[in-house]
């Protein structure tokens, strides 16, 4: 499709890992150095965690023993509770309690270098893929509802706003619902819906911000290099990480910053010298992983799919990827068998599947 894949950060922008008072452990720009370091403070942790994403989809099933090995000896702890939960503060904003799978692709990156987004704004991806498929977008509507009718054909219900009192509906042969149930207020009618878990979702607020941060805040004279930081497990800060994204020419630094509840004006500024707040937003970003994880169906009945279905077994657009061809299929193999039975639905079947794919 024409995509690009550029690198993600700035160059050079070694890890730091702070704990609330004071830095445990440094990054060198010297592979060399950092490993020795890594083996300094984490003996051989460090060395079997790599072992375990780089070969995660043969050996998943010896995850556990993985975990006996390097969970035992205080170099073990420390590892853990420094720079593992460190990571899973990163990309999941949470402790060490989450599942072993969202565990494992969470810590991914740091043993694959190849951490990318595509130039010009991950965006792209699904603009290219609807253009790919001539599919027809309709943008700014809410589905209030789905309905199953009698000739089991979908009804597609919708508003232009959550105020807006006037609701528009279509007929579809086959849908596919592409978000998380919980967070949205979609009706099902028309069938019996399967039991669904309720899952809660942690809040990420992302800030970005310019300015240099303060040597004083992290208790040194001089930041350690890189002015990456990120916490560990029982850091009582108020950010989960702090990532440099840019240097301006004048030495200022943009920087995004993780953090679970929204950061104040105060905080910042004990934190960054220059400040300007650029942007800041909520989320309700990913589940709260709890093993034993409990998944609602993907099937809510034949002919409606739900894409984000085990999203908390792992949070990530990749898990979306397969979720959606997973649903894909299924729709597909649904379609494929009611047009040959050709009884199964009514003949108005026939109009709506000869119809384009729409969004
Ligand atoms: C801050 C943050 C950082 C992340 N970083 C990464 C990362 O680096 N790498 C990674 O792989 N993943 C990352 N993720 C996770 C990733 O974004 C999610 O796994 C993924 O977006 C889930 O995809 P989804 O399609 O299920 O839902 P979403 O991406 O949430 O899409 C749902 C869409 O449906 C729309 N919608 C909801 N209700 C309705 C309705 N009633 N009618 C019409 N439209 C509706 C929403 O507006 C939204 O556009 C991150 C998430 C967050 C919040």
């Amino acid at each position: 499709m024409g995509l690009q894949r550029e690198r993600l950060g700035v160059d050079g922008s070694q890890i730091s890992i702070f704990d609330g008072s004071r830095f445990v452990f440094s990054e060198s720009s010297w592979t060399i150095v950092t490993l020795y370091r890594m083996l300094r403070r984490y003996g051989l942790s460090y060395l079997y965690m790599r072992k375990g994403p780089q070969t995660m989809l043969p050996r998943f099933l010896q995850l556990y023993k993985l975990q006996d090995r390097i969970g035992t000896s205080s170099a073990a702890n420390l590892f853990a509770k420094e720079f593992v939960a460190g990571i899973n503060r990163i990309q999941y904003n949470q402790g060490n309690g989450i599942n072993a799978l969202a565990g494992m692709v969470s810590l991914l990156p740091t043993i694959d270098g190849r951490l990318f987004r595509i130039k010009g704004g991950n965006r792209l991806l699904p603009e290219r893929l609807i253009a790919a498929a001539n599919a027809s977008l309709h943008q700014g509507l809410r589905v209030t509802k789905v309905h199953r009718t009698t000739s089991r054909h979908f009804e597609l219900h919708t508003k232009s706003s959550r105020d807006d009192k006037t609701t528009k509906s279509r007929r579809y042969a086959a849908v596919l619902v592409a978000t998380p149930l919980e967070l949205t207020d979609i009706a099902f009618t028309g069938f019996e819906v399967p039991h669904m878990p309720v899952r809660q979702y942690q809040t990420t607020v992302t800030t970005l911000v310019k300015g240099r941060l303060k040597p004083a805040y992290f208790g040194v004279e001089a930041l350690p290099k890189g002015e990456y930081v990120m916490v560990t497990e029982d850091a009582k800060t108020p950010f989960s990480v702090i990532g440099p994204q840019k240097i301006l020419p004048n030495g200022l630094r943009i920087y995004k910053i993780f953090s679970r509840q929204p950061l104040e004006g105060a905080t910042l500024d004990a934190i960054f010298a220059n400040l300007t707040i650029l942007a800041d937003r909520e989320w309700k970003a990913y589940p709260l992983f709890r093993p034993p994880e409990r998944f609602p169906p993907f099937r809510l009945t034949p002919g409606l799919y739900v894409n984000n279905a085990w999203e908390n077994a792992a949070s990530a657009m990749e898990m979306s990827a397969v979720a959606a061809k997973n649903c894909a299929l299924l729709a597909s193999q649904y379609l494929q068998k009611a047009f040959l039975d050709d009884g199964g639905l009514n003949s108005g079947f026939k109009a709506v599947t000869g119809a384009k794919s729409e969004l």
